[in-house]
C-alpha cells in the first residue's frame, strides 16, 4: 500500500520503520531532514510537503506533538487535506484534544476523506517493537479498514467510538495514571518516614487494597520494581512533561464539559512544579523526589 506518513519523531519515526518493514511504500513528511534521510536509506520516498505527500497516497498517517501542529499539517495552505485524493481513509495518531481531533475530521469528511483519531500508548519501546495500544476514534468503516494497517505497528487496536473518542479514552486513562502515581508516591513516602522497609511497605499495597498499576509495575520508589524507571534513575520511561501535556488536556477538556476534576488540577500543579525544578525530562514516576529530601 503506497501510505503517507508525517511527523517522524520518537513514535513516528519506529512506526514508519515498522510499515516499510511489513512491506508499504512510504510518503515521508517531516520538518527534521535527518530522520528523512535516515528513513530514505531504508526505501521510504521523501515529499517536499504534506500535501506532496498526500498526493497519490491510499492512506495517510501523522503523528506529531500537539493541537496546532495537527491543524497545520491537515488543514494548511500545503497541508493534507490540500492534496488528499477523495474516499482516501485517515487517521492522526497523535495525542490532542477531542475537540480539535473532531474539528479536523469534519474538515476532512467535507471533502470525502473519513478520518480517525488514534493515540496510542506504550511509548517509544512499543513504538519500536510493534506492540503498541491504539484507541481508535471512528466509524465501524473506517475501523475495519485502518484495522490491518495499525496492527503492524501495535498489538491492541481497540475500537472506542466515534471520531474523538479515542483521544477521550487516552486522555482519562492517562489523567489516572498521573494521578494513582503521585497517591502511591505519597504513601511511599510516608511509609519510609515512620520507619517501615519499603519493600514490605511495597508487598503489602501490592496485595492489598491499594494495589494499581503504579505500585505493582512501576513503584516509583527505587530498587522496588526492578524494572521500573525508579530503579534507573528516572530514565528511559514517560517523561514529566507528556504527563504534564496530557493532564493539561484532560483539564482543559474537563473546562469545556463543566466537569470537575478536582485531583486532576492539583496533579496537574505538582507536575508543573516538577518541571519547574528542571526535571521535566525525567519519568513522571520521579515526582517522588517531591515527598524526599534531597537524594
Ligand atoms: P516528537 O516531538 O519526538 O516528534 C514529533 C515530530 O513531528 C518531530 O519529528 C517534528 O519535527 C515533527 N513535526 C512537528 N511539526 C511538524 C510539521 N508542521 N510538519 C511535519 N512534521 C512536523 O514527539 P513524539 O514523542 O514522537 O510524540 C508524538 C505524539 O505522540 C505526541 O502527541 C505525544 O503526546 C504522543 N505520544 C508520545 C509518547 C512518547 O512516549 N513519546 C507516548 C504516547 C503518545
Amino acid at each position: 500500500m503506497n501510505i503517507a506518513f508525517i511527523g517522524l519523531g520518537n513514535m513516528g519515526a519506529p512506526m514508519a520503520r515498522n510499515l516499510i518493514k511489513a512491506g508499504h511504500q512510504l510518503n515521508l513528511f517531516d520538518l527534521n531532514q535527518s530522520v528523512l534521510a535516515e528513513l530514505a536509506q531504508l526505501g521510504g520516498r521523501i515529499s517536499a510537503s504534506p500535501k506532496a505527500a498526500a498526493e497519490g497516497a491510499e492512506l495517510v498517517i501523522t503523528m506529531l506533538p500537539a493541537a496546532a501542529h495537527v491543524r497545520s499539517v491537515w488543514l494548511g495552505e500545503d497541508g493534507v487535506l490540500a492534496g488528499i485524493a477523495s474516499g482516501v481513509p485517515a487517521v492522526d495518531c497523535s495525542t490532542i484534544d477531542p475537540q480539535t481531533a473532531r474539528e479536523v475530521a469534519a474538515a476532512a469528511a467535507r471533502q470525502g476523506v473519513a478520518m480517525a483519531d488514534a493515540p496510542v500508548s506504550g511509548g517509544t519501546g512499543g513504538a519500536q517493537a510493534g506492540t503498541l495500544t491504539f484507541m481508535v476514534g471512528a466509524s465501524a468503516e473506517l475501523f475495519a479498514t485502518l484495522q490491518p494497517v495499525l496492527a503492524q505497528m501495535g498489538r491492541n487496536i481497540v475500537h472506542c467510538g466515534e471520531v474523538g473518542t479515542g483521544q477521550i479514552a487516552k486522555i482519562c486513562n492517562n489523567l489516572l495514571l498521573g494521578i494513582s502515581m503521585i497517591g502511591v508516591s505519597e504513601a511511599m513516602a510516608l511509609g519510609d518516614a515512620l520507619g517501615i522497609d519499603t519493600q514490605v511497605l511495597a508487598g503489602i499495597i501490592n496485595s492489598s487494597t491499594g494495589r494499581c498499576w503504579s505500585s505493582d509495575t512501576y513503584n516509583p520508589w527505587p530498587g522496588v520494581i526492578e524494572t521500573a524507571p525508579a530503579s534507573r534513575g528516572y530514565t528511559g520511561g514517560f517523561g514529566a512533561e507528556l504527563m504534564l501535556k496530557d493532564l493539561g488536556l484532560a483539564t482543559e477538556a474537563a473546562r469545556q464539559a463543566h466537569q470537575p476534576v478536582v485531583l486532576g488540577a492539583v496533579a496537574q500543579q505538582l507536575y508543573q512544579a516538577m518541571s519547574l525544578r528542571g526535571e521535566g525530562g525525567k519519568d513522571f514516576s520521579a515526582i517522588v523526589n517531591s515527598y524526599r529530601k534531597p537524594q
